[in-house]
């Protein structure tokens, strides 16, 4: 008995060795990584972001980016997907669905104890909400708030959280109508400045290449994924490895009303995104990036 008290004993100190030295090795690895995203504070006012459809984004600093995902959780992908941003060090803003929610809490309140901003993308995910009635379209977007909001409640560790005031429409079809609906709400609506296709079939490696393309081109902005699909997660830490190394800082999207009042400076003039020249892709592109893939 004796012996398997100190076989254990021996057992917790090696156990509890191995922890601090992974929490040495992570917390090397962030500064590897540039330490930990900056924040950027949404401001409370609402206010339509994204350069893709609308004229202005969040603050960000030349050669910034903001990572997004939508339409998940995915207990096949985002997982994967928190390991890679806790590998990297930097926080993202998660657009779940509703029913997804509803399907895995788990998995929301994993994103929100990792630190991540937790926003909207309708219940149900239909293509077009114009294509719906006024009420089933209302619906849908309080319907997958209230959703989320649960999976937050469910447990005492994530029951402070609350949504983020954020709000982004399937597949980016909004119509002002709606938009108007939402302001109402205190609600602002993100589209994005960079995509990424992976949302279509295209392999990991072609993610890869053009997230890095269109970073280049934009020179930082938010960013939009998804983690639904097994070729984002396999392309993330290469697109992260590499911005990084082209000097892109990753930033994080916080509400207002989340942040101590010391640091809620709100912003005053949102910058429009697409102001930093980027060297054509081929003579930017890192050949160790090709062959990394
Ligand atoms: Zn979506």
């Amino acid at each position: 008995m004796r012996k398997t008290l100190i076989g254990l004993c021996a057992l917790g100190l090696l156990v509890s060795a191995a922890a601090t030295a992974q929490a040495e090795e992570q917390s090397a690895a962030c500064i590897e990584a540039g330490g930990p995203s900056r924040t950027v504070v949404v401001p409370d006012a609402v206010q339509s972001y994204g350069t893709m459809q609308y004229a202005r984004t969040v603050d960000l600093e030349p050669k910034e980016v903001v990572l997004t995902f939508d339409d998940g959780p995915d207990p096949d992908v985002t997982p994967s997907i928190l390991d890679t941003l806790d590998r990297y060090c930097v926080k993202a803003t998660f657009f779940f669905t509703g029913h997804r929610a509803e399907r895995y809490p788990h998995l929301v309140r994993e994103a929100a104890l990792r630190g991540h901003t937790i926003a909207s993308h309708s219940y149900s995910h239909p293509n077009n909400l114009r294509h719906l009635s006024w009420n089933r379209a209302t619906r849908q977007i309080t319907r997958g708030i209230s959703e989320i909001q649960a999976a937050l409640d469910g447990a005492p560790e994530t029951a402070q959280i609350d949504v983020a005031p954020f709000f982004r429409f399937p597949g980016l079809n909004h119509s002002s109508a709606l938009r108007g609906w939402l302001a109402a709400r205190n609600i602002s609506t993100f589209s994005c400045d960079v995509g990424t296709d992976d949302w279509r079939r295209i392999s990991s490696r072609a993610v890869v290449y053009r997230a890095i393309r269109n970073i280049r081109s934009k020179g930082g902005g938010i960013v939009i994924f998804h983690d639904t699909k097994q070729r984002t997660a396999a392309a993330l830490p290469f697109v992260l490895k590499q911005i990084r190394n082209e000097g892109y800082r990753v930033a994080h999207m916080v509400p207002e009303r989340d942040m101590p009042p010391e640091q809620a400076q709100t912003a005053e003039q949102p910058i429009s995104g697409g102001n930093v020249e980027i060297p054509p892709l081929e003579a930017a592109t890192d050949l160790s990036l090709r062959s990394a893939l």
